[in-house]
C-alpha cells in the first residue's frame, strides 16, 4: 500500500480539517492538501517524464510545500530524498549524486547552494524552487493520476546517514517501513486525536518528518514555524495559538525549549507532548524539563535504518516517580516497541542476558533492507537477519534497555571499557556544568585517556581541580577526566546531535605538532 494512502483517507473523511499551517494561520486543508499533492504527482509524471522508482530529492528548509514535494513524490512512485538543509555545497553533490536524484526541489535560502550543481552532476536534470514559476506550472497540472499501487518494499524516503564515521549511506525506507512505523506511534509513543496538531520545530528530512504520517492519518494539523526552525518563544507562542500540541525534538534542543521556559514562564495550555530522542537525555536534564514543562514527555530511540521505532519510555514511566526504580528508567530508552525485536547480543549474534553489556541488534518490519547501491555496508550492518545498531546498552530484568553509547564513541583506557555517557552524566550534576562532552583521546601508554569538553552555565566558574574531586566522589578513578577543556559551545549537527568526531578531531590536530 502507498503511504500517500493515508492522506487520500484523511481528505476524504476530514476535508475542511486544517491539514497544514504556516504559523499562525492554515495554509491547507485535508481536501486542498490532497489536490495539490495529486496534481503535482501528475506534473511529475507527464510535465517531469520522472517514473516509477526514479528519485526526487528535497533540498528544503520547513514549510508547508515540504509536505505536498513529498507527498506528491510517493503518490507518483517515487522515492523522496529529504537532505538536512544545513549541508554544505559538497555534501548536498555526495547525496544527490548517490541517489541518482533527477530532480532536486530547494528552499529559496538553498537555490544558490544547490543550483550550480546541475553542470557538474550527470543526473540531475532540473533544480525547482519552492514557489517559482516552474513550480506554480507543476502546481497546475491536471490532478489526473492515479496514486501508484506501491508495493510494500517499495523504497519511500531514501535516508541519509550524518556520515560521521565516512561517506553517508542512503537508508532504504520502504512504505512498509513507514507504515510499520505510523501504527507503533499510536501503540507505543502517544495518541492524537483529529484536533491536535504537530509543531514541526525540528527539521523535516529527519524525525519530525516521519512524525508526519501518525498525524496525516488522524487528519491532524501540520504547522510550520513561520522562521522553518526551532525558536523557543515562536515555539511557545504557536502553543497558544493552537491546541493539543506535540514535537518531537533533541535532547539539546528540549534543554533550550526549558531554558527559555524557566526565563519566561510562556503558557502551556496548547502543549500536548514532546518527544524527545536522537541522542542522549541525562537524567539531570529530563527531571529539570518535567519541573518546568509538566508531565508531557515521551522519548524514543530509534534510527535512520529503524525509524523512530526501536525502543520508547512512556509518559507513564517517565510520570512514575514513586517506581523503586524510577531513576534507572530515566535515564534508560525504556522497552522495545511492539512492532520490533530488539536483543542485546555477543559478537555471535547471541542474546545475552540482563544486565551484560553487548550491541543492540533489531529486527522487525521496521527496519529498512539496506543502504542504496552499496551491498558492502548493507552485509556489514545486516547480518544473520538483525540490523546492528552499533549502539551498546544492557536491558535490565524488566526489560528496560539502557544504551551507554554508539560502539565507536566508546573509551578503551589500560584495557577497561568506559563508557562516556556514564562521565557525561555524573558531571552534569555538578552546579556549574550546562553541557558535557567526553571523549577519548589517543595515550602512548594506556591506548586512550578520558577528556571532557565542558560548558559552564552563564556567570560560574569551577576549576578543573574541583570537577576531578567531584568525579572521584563518583565513579571509579579509571572513569575519570584526565583533561578538562572549557569551552562556550558544543559543535553540534542540525539535528542537535553532539559531533564526537569533531572533538576527537580536534584533540587529534591539537597533538600533532
Ligand atoms: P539517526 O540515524 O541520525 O537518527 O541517529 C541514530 C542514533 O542516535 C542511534 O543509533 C543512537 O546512537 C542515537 N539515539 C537515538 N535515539 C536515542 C536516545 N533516545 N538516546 C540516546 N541515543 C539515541
Amino acid at each position: 500500500m502507498n503511504i500517500t494512502h493515508f492522506l487520500a483517507r484523511a481528505a476524504s473523511v476530514f476535508p475542511d480539517n486544517p491539514a497544514v499551517s504556516q504559523g499562525e494561520s492554515v495554509w491547507a486543508d485535508y481536501a486542498r492538501l490532497m489536490r495539490r499533492v495529486a496534481a503535482m504527482a501528475a506534473a511529475f509524471r507527464e510535465q517531469l517524464g520522472l517514473v516509477p522508482g526514479d528519485c526526487v530529492a528535497l533540498a528544503m528548509t520547513n514549510c508547508p510545500q515540504y509536505l505536498e514535494v513529498r507527498y506528491a513524490a510517493w503518490y507518483a512512485g517515487l522515492a523522496a530524498v529529504p537532505m538536512n538543509a544545513k549541508l554544505h555545497a559538497r555534501e548536498f553533490a555526495y547525496m544527490l549524486t548517490d541517489s541518482g536524484a533527477r530532480v532536486c526541489f530547494v528552499t529559496p535560502d538553498l537555490t544558490e547552494t544547490v543550483a550550480p550543481l546541475i553542470d557538474e552532476l550527470a543526473d540531475l536534470e532540473r533544480v525547482i524552487e519552492v514557489g517559482s514559476a516552474e513550480y506554480q506550472t507543476l502546481q497546475s497540472a491536471e490532478p489526473s493520476l492515479e496514486m501508484y499501487p506501491s508495493a510494500p518494499d517499495d523504497v519511500a524516503w531514501l535516508f541519509y546517514t550524518s556520515g560521521t564515521t565516512g561517506q553517508p549511506k542512503g537508508v532504504m525506507i520502504s512504505h512498509r517501513n513507514l507504515m510499520c512505523a505510523t501504527q507503533s506511534y499510536f501503540t507505543d509513543v502517544d495518541q492524537i486525536s483529529t484536533h491536535d496538531c504537530i509543531v514541526h520545530a525540528a527539521p523535516m528530512s529527519h524525525g519530525s518528518g516521519i512524525y508526519d504520517m501518525p498525524h496525516a492519518l488522524k487528519a491532524a494539523n501540520q504547522v510550520i514555524p513561520e522562521s522553518g526552525h526551532f525558536d523557543p518563544a515562536e515555539v511557545f507562542s504557536l502553543c497558544s495559538r493552537w491546541a493539543g500540541v506535540t514535537m518531537f525534538l533533541a535532547p539539546t534542543t528540549v534543554q533550550r525549549l526549558v531554558s527559555h521556559a524557566r526565563e519566561h514562564a510562556p503558557d502551556l495550555t496548547g502543549l500536548k507532548t514532546v518527544v524527545y530522542g536522537g541522542g542522549p537525555m541525562y537524567v539531570v536534564d529530563i527531571r529539570e524539563a518535567l519541573r518546568v514543562l509538566g508531565p508531557r514527555f515521551v522519548q524514543i530511540y530509534g534510527q535512520g535504518e529503524a525509524p523512530m521505532t526501536i525502543t520508547a519510555l512512556s509518559r507513564e514511566c517517565i510520570n512514575d516517580t514513586r517506581h523503586p526504580r524510577y531513576l534507572e528508567r530515566l535515564a534508560s530508552v525504556g522497552v522495545a516497541q511492539s512492532s520490533v525485536e530488539v536483543i542485546v547480543a555477543d559478537d555471535n549474534d547471541q542474546p545475552l542476558a540482563a544486565n551484560q553489556i553487548g550491541e543492540i541488534l533489531v529486527r522487525g518490519d521496521v527496519v529498512a533492507q539496506g543502504y542504496w547501491r552499496n551491498a558492502q555496508a548493507t552485509a556489514q550492518t545486516w547480518r544473520n537477519g538483525w540490523l546492528h545498531t552499533g549502539d551498546v546498552g544492557s536491558f535490565d530484568d524488566d526489560g528496560f534497555l539502557t544504551l551507554r553509547d554508539r560502539s565507536k564513541d566508546l573509551i578503551i583506557s589500560g584495557g577497561s571499557n568506559i563508557y562516556p555517557r556514564e562521565v557525561e552524566e555524573v558531571l552534569l550534576h555538578h552546579p556549574a556544568v550546562a553541557e558535557v562532552s567526553v571523549v577519548g583521546r589517543t595515550h602512548a601508554e594506556w591506548g586512550e585517556e578520558v577528556v571532557a569538553f565542558v560548558v559552564m552555565q552563564p556567570a560560574n566558574q569551577v576549576s578543573e581541580n574541583e570537577l576531578d574531586a567531584f568525579c572521584v566522589q563518583r565513579i571509579a578513578r579509571f572513569k575519570r577526566p584526565r583533561q578538562y577543556r572549557f569551552v562556550d559551545s558544543l559543535p553540534k549537527n542540525n539535528y542537535g546531535k553532539v559531533l564526537k568526531t569533531q572533538l576527537r578531531r580536534l584533540l587529534r590536530e591539537q597533538a600533532t605538532p
